[in-house]
Parts: C-alpha cells; structure tokens; sequence
C-alpha cells in the first residue's frame, strides 16, 4: 500500500522502461542483469542493494552481491533508477519513471510512505520564481514519528 493516493504501479510497464532504456543506451541485456530489472521492476518499497540481492538470488542463487552492486549503478547512471538516502546512510532505489511524488519516513519503522502534494507543488513553484527560477525538480523528505503512539503525543 501506498500513502497519499498513490497510482498503483504496473510492474510490466516498468520492466519495459528498463528494458528499453537498456536497449537506448546499448546496455547488453544478460540473464542476470534481467533478472535484477525484473526485481526493481516488482518492488513497490525503496530497496538498498542488499535487498535486491536477496530478492534476485531468491530468483537466481548465482548472482553476487557485486553484480547487483554494478548492475545498480549501470542503471542509475543511464537514469533507469533514482537513488534517494533516507537519513540512514545507506543508498536505496526506485524506478525513475515513477511518477514524480515526495517521501515521508517513518522514524520508528523505517517505512517509507509516498505522497503527492499539489500545494506544496505551487509552494516550491513560486519560491523558485521569487528567487528567480523556474523549477525543474525538487525532493521533499518528511522525517517522522506515528502520532498515536503514546510516547508521542
Ligand atoms: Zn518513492
């Protein structure tokens, strides 16, 4: 599940998107390097590389940690992945033709809640204007802590 109304994510579309970037780029597309696009292609969470190897070697006990490890960083630089740090040092991926949306996490669980805010959209559009900009892109983290636990309130 997704916070804050996010469109449910088709994991075909996706694997096409890498697919064909791979294709654009001229990046070979081996047994292996299907098998991790196949991977963050069914992911709806923002895995770190361990994660997806785990969630790859499941798939094919062959593949290294190493492999992921290059595979990912392949991908991230052709712009098939968008790497984000949730506050906690380590780098986690998503695909990038997600739709654009902002993350709150949850410092407790470490869960990582999308949402979409079209105010907050206008907010940062207009503030780019007044400093003289016109917005291309931006990121939002909300670090957070569940409001109905009791040592919370
Ligand atoms: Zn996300």
């Amino acid at each position: 599940m997704h916070g804050g109304g996010m469109p449910a994510r088709d994991h075909n579309e996706t694997l096409n998107f890498i697919e064909q970037a791979c294709a654009e780029k001229g990046m070979r597309m081996t047994g292996q390097r299907r098998v991790i696009a196949r991977v963050i292609a069914e992911s709806t969470d923002h895995p770190d590389v361990e994660e997806l190897h785990r969630r790859a070697t499941a798939i094919d006990p062959g593949i290294s940690i190493a492999t992921v490890y290059r595979t990912v960083k392949l991908f991230e630089d052709a712009g098939i992945l968008q790497r984000h740090e949730f506050g906690d040092g380590r780098a986690r991926y998503e695909p990038a033709n997600e739709e654009h949306h902002d993350h709150l996490i949850d410092l407790n669980s470490g869960e990582v809640i999308e949402f979409t805010s079209p105010e907050i959209e206008e907010l940062q559009r207009q503030i780019a204007k007044k400093l003289g900009y016109k917005l291309v892109d931006h990121r939002l983290e909300l670090y957070g802590v569940k409001l109905d636990r009791e040592d919370n309130k």
